[in-house]
């Protein structure tokens, strides 16, 4: 058996951890006979997995008792509709677009109601984190929309923007879990976890209880309704149960690492050593102002779409995996989530180094 280093922005990188045991437990989990698969999800054991993964999230981020944990399916995507079909009770709400993310749950949420698009960065291809300081914030508005970390661009908001007391609601996908946060800023934090905790398939939700109420908009499916969720704990319907398995194990393993201050300190360690190469590369370059850096995604680029492309190839022949860019802006992505080693940016850089002495 041989891994790559897999930079992949999503589905991407889990811990090898968490991936053995959940093979040493596929056949028969902890004694039941069955695998986490084909157990029901009304079982003790199922039971069990996801109270003690909400426990442990719970831990990890520190979220305070008057927030509900919901583990949902759709991924990031359906929440671009549930939020204002939950939250747009006066039909306004306003969008800071820093990416494509942002532009399509804007796009989606104007479907519901009004939306003022208060801020952008689309002038300079999304290459930084506009100033929101101090931004028209709507009277009316029903909440504040970002995206916390742009998966495809490479920014991400080092502070949040002031809301002027209105409900800010944030897209974390990329950057669960990467650093500690402070829920209380947050109406709504939500993810799919398939960029930085499990496998795809489980969209996690934090909303802050007075959110959650049965006014929703006319016509607003059960299904997409917060309040059906949090009443049934997450088990309304089957839950996608074996995803929210290996979350679970995730979350233990980050306990286990020391909890988020030390993903960030692990996470800042591993992001310097690239940037610090390509802020001294005569080949490479970062394509994002050095302020709104992410420590997660790591977009660059050689300026040279033929010498770009021989870059990827050649870089997978040495193993180190899905370094693309995205298909809307070329060039390459690093994404080195929580689960990426140090090693292996190491190896990258390395293979980086060889690669600018012999095409330079
Ligand atoms: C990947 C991603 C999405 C889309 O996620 P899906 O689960 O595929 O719908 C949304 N927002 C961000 C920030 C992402 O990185």
């Amino acid at each position: 058996m041989s891994r790559v280093y897999n930079f992949s922005a999503g589905p991407a990188v889990l811990p090898e951890e968490v991936l053995k045991e959940a093979a040493d437990e596929m056949l028969d989990y902890r004694g039941t006979g069955m695998s986490v698969m084909e157990m029901s999800h009304r079982s003790k054991a199922f039971e069990e997995i996801i109270t003690t993964a909400e426990q442990d999230l719970r831990d990890l981020m520190g979220i305070p008792d008057n927030y509900k944990v919901l583990f949902l399916q759709g991924g990031a995507s359906q929440q671009f509709a549930m939020i204002p079909m939950n939250l747009m009770k006066n039909r306004v709400a306003d969008y800071i677009i820093t990416g494509q993310w942002a532009k399509k749950a804007a796009k989606e949420a104007e479907k519901y109601g009004k939306v003022n698009r208060i801020a952008s960065s689309e002038d300079k291809t999304f290459s930084y984190i506009p100033d929101c300081s101090d931004l028209p914030v709507s009277e009316d508005a029903d909440y504040v929309y970002i995206c916390e970390n742009n998966t495809i661009y490479g920014t991400k908001f080092k502070k949040l923007p002031n809301t002027k007391g209105k409900t800010l609601v944030a897209d974390v996908s990329s950057c669960f879990l990467s650093e500690p946060v402070d829920v209380t800023k947050y109406g709504v934090i939500y993810g799919g976890v398939q960029k930085n905790i499990g496998p795809a398939g489980v969209v996690i939700v934090i909303i802050r209880e007075d959110l959650i109420t049965e006014d929703v908009l006319p016509g607003t499916p059960t299904m997409l309704t917060y309040k059906t969720h949090a009443d049934a704990k997450s088990l309304y319907n089957t839950p996608p149960a074996y995803g929210i398995y290996i979350c679970g194990k995730v979350f233990k393993w980050i306990k286990a690492m020391g909890g988020l201050d030390a993903m960030k300190e692990r996470n800042e360690k591993k992001a310097k050593v690239l940037y610090d190469f390509l802020d001294q590369s005569k080949l490479f370059k970062g394509t994002v102002v050095k302020e709104d850096r992410s420590l997660m995604n790591v977009p660059f680029v050689t300026g040279n779409a033929d010498l770009d492309a021989k870059f990827v190839k050649e870089a997978k022949e040495a193993g180190l995996e899905n370094l693309k860019g995205h298909r809307t802006v070329g060039g390459m992505r690093a994404s080195i989530y929580n689960a990426m080693p140090y090693e292996g940016v190491v190896a990258l850089v390395d293979f980086m180094k060889k690669f600018e002495e012999e095409n330079l």
